[in-house]
């Protein structure tokens, strides 16, 4: 029987599902730890509460959200698509605006794992075209390989490098691909950098798409609510190829609740202590005579590169403090990602650091 499975499935599975690495998430990687800082996630959980009525379906784009979100990111209602986590959002522009087998999509590693997964798993080109050395874009190669593209993704700050791409390239990036592909700026980590968003560009450059999450800064991973900032036009037609439900109705509560002026200012509090952390942690490090380098962030979480990452990994893993290997990503040989999290668990890294014996 389960050979029989094994042979239809083989013959019935779609090519490139068959070739696909799903994203090795976090929880997907498993580990047996008491110190979580392998998902630039937030340490603690907020309370909310849920009021609603169950046995009706939910609003696709639940009003208060919309408006509430409108109002913190300061743009237009029209202006804001809510989805499952921002995730969710890079699936839509796939679906919206790459055809498989004839349209591309651009990224530029090293970055966050999901716009090539999700590309694999809708079958689109992919053009890859590395970041230069201090993680700034190519516009030149980006240039020489736009035949076909429709879609670019790029990330700021930066997921693992915790570096902002320079206004000057985006702008550049922008111009270059006016009136023929849509150019996303993932924002997941903006509220550690605010002053850096780009939503004042939206105006001026109607393909620009913002991406948005309550996961990172809102300490919302959980919920699985994500925002897409952009012209209405082009919300209208990602809101062509949503789910009809996108939002469980609690999920919808809860979101509404976080981003109630309390709920905001809560945030800003969280992110002055991350700094408070992250400032500790870098000095801490700083004095490891393994470290080699600890690159600028403007982010929940440090990227380090060790003379030798993988007994301090495993070290630190083996100690129950889980960390996230990057040193197999493009030209991150040696490197590990550090969420910063609570007082205490920075300075649980610090002692277990300390504690091994490794080169
Ligand atoms: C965490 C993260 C996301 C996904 O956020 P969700 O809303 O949890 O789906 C998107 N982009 C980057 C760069 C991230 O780090």
């Amino acid at each position: 029987m389960q050979n029989d499975v094994q042979e239809l499935l083989k013959k019935i599975t779609r090519k490139n599902v068959q070739d696909l690495t799903p994203y090795l998430s976090a929880r997907r990687l498993g580990g047996k730890g008491d110190v979580w800082l392998n998902a630039n996630e937030y340490p603690i959980t907020p309370k909310l509460t849920v009021h609603s009525d169950l046995n009706r379906y939910p609003e696709c784009q639940p009003l208060a959200v919309i408006t509430r979100y409108a109002e913190y990111a300061g743009v237009n209602p029209d202006e804001v698509l809510v989805t499952r986590g921002a995730d969710e959002s890079i699936e839509l522009l796939l679906r919206a605006f790459c055809e498989p087998g004839k349209d591309a999509v651009m990224y530029c590693p090293p970055t966050y794992g999901m716009y090539s997964v999700s590309a694999e798993t809708f079958g689109i080109q992919q053009k890859i075209v590395p970041s230069t050395k201090d993680w700034q874009l190519d516009l030149e190669a980006i240039a020489s390989q736009m035949a076909d593209v429709k879609l670019i993704y790029v990330c700021s700050p930066n997921n693992p490098t915790g570096n902002l791409l320079h206004d000057a390239d985006l702008i550049k990036l922008l111009e270059m691909t006016q009136d023929r592909a849509i150019v996303a700026i993932d924002e997941a980590y903006i509220e550690f950098c605010l002053q850096n968003n780009k939503t004042a560009w939206l105006k001026r450059f109607p393909h620009m798409v913002i991406l948005r999450t309550l996961s990172k800064a809102f300490a919302l991973a959980g919920l699985r609510c994500g925002f897409t900032l952009a012209h209405r036009n082009i919300i209208d037609t990602l809101l062509k190829v949503i789910a009809p439900y996108p939002l469980a109705a609690p999920v919808a509560d809860m979101a509404a609740q976080a981003l109630l002026p309390e709920g905001i200012e809560t945030m800003k509090q969280r992110v002055l202590e991350i700094e408070k952390n992250r400032t500790y942690l870098i000095e801490a490090l700083s004095h490891d005579e393994r470290v080699v380098q600890i690159y600028p962030s403007f982010t929940n979480y440090i990227l380090v590169r060790f003379k030798d990452s993988a007994p301090i990994f495993k070290g630190l893993w083996d100690s129950g403090v889980i960390l996230r290997d990057q040193s197999k990503q493009l030209g991150l040989e040696n490197c590990i990602r550090i969420t910063i999290g609570t007082e205490e668990e920075m300075q649980a890294v610090v002692r277990v650091l300390r504690s091994l014996t490794v080169a």
